[in-house]
């Protein structure tokens, strides 16, 4: 069965562009009588926001995505969870991201590095007044995996890397970009495991998406060059690697990234302003997407009967206020 999800971090608000992200995966998953999951990817503890999660799910459901497993808002109105492979909230998962770690450890694939952020800060600067790349220069590779553990063990202040091949090319097939390539020398050896135990989000969305059974990761441009080290993970696992699609970025009528500082970027304040729902699903299905016919207006269960991941388009898509004020027009004149 078709799966996918919708993993945000709850950093305080839901962003359209994770609102695209949303429906996307959402439709896809309806089109295909499949499902679709809600995961809280929590495991930056800087970056959390008390309320976030509560935010981003009243978001969603006044938007009419309603996740059918993971977190999910209950008939009390209270957020609970939903479905057999939980729990969906990744800091409540530690235990797992820590077995999978140590299956790394154990087999080879990983390694401890005990380098201090003052040796890195220094590696960097070097790196970059050298112009080089900047990454880890895998200091920490020689070091006797038995020593090391013992080390870990014991309690020093350490994390744990991936055993990135430094030959060869990772090769994948995205559904909306075709074949992409990365050279494995220019990939760093990601940390897996932070020094306070939680996990990153690297291996945390790997564990997750592979136990959750997704069979489709949909999400923003911005994680494809962090596909490379995903897929040695799913093959260090020896797991199958899901489908992906990575979608167009959201653009200012000037061309730069979406920001707030050029317009409202958080559904909350749209739907202050009075926006419908229905014309804000509708405008944000529009951005990087199109029929190919003459229809503009779509209710969500039209746009689950239409929409076409192959259709949508790898350049940017300009987030037009102008179309958005159209599109809202249209459903207050219906009402
Ligand atoms: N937690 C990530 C985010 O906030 C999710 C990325 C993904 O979908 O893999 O965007
Ligand atoms: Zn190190």
């Amino acid at each position: 069965m078709i799966k996918t999800r919708f993993a945000p971090s709850p950093t305080g608000y839901l962003h359209v562009g994770g609102l695209r992200t949303a429906l996307y995966s959402y439709l896809f998953a309806k089109k295909n009588s499949g499902k679709f999951l809600l995961r809280i990817e929590d495991t930056d503890r800087e970056r959390y926001v008390e309320g976030g999660v509560k935010n981003i799910l009243d978001s969603l459901y006044w938007a009419g995505i309603v996740p059918d497993d993971g977190v999910v808002i209950g008939k009390d109105g209270e957020i609970g969870e939903y479905g057999k492979n939980g729990p969906y909230t990744q800091s409540e998962r530690l235990p797992i991201y820590k077995e999978h770690a140590d299956k790394l450890l154990a087999d080879g694939h990983a390694y401890y590095c005990f380098c201090t952020t003052e040796r890195l800060t220094q590696l960097r600067e070097q790196q970059t007044a050298k112009k080089l790349p900047t990454g880890y220069d895998g200091h920490c590779l020689s070091l006797d995996p038995v020593d090391a553990k013992k080390r870990a063990d014991a309690g020093e202040k350490c994390v744990v890397r991936l055993k990135m091949p430094k030959t060869g090319e990772t090769v994948f097939t995205d559904l909306i970009h075709g074949e992409v390539r990365f050279k494995n020398g220019l990939v760093d050896d990601q940390v897996l495991m932070k020094s306070d135990g939680y996990p990153t989000y690297h291996l945390a969305v790997v564990v997750d998406d592979h136990l959750m059974g997704i069979t489709h990761i949909i999400r923003g441009e911005e994680w494809i060059s962090s596909v490379p080290k995903h897929i040695q993970i799913y093959k260090y696992f020896d797991w199958p690697v899901p489908e992906m699609a990575h979608l167009p970025l959201l653009l200012n009528a000037d061309k730069s990234k979406l920001s707030k500082r050029q317009g409202d970027v958080s559904v909350e304040d749209y739907r202050q302003k009075g926006y419908l729902p229905e014309a804000l699903i509708n405008f944000v299905a529009f951005l990087g997407w199109n029929p190919g016919t003459e229809q503009e207006m779509y209710s969500l269960a039209e746009l689950v009967k239409d929409f076409d991941l192959a259709k949508v388009s790898k350049a940017g898509a300009v987030f037009n206020i102008d179309k958005l004020n159209w599109f809202n027009k249209q459903y207050i004149k219906k009402l």
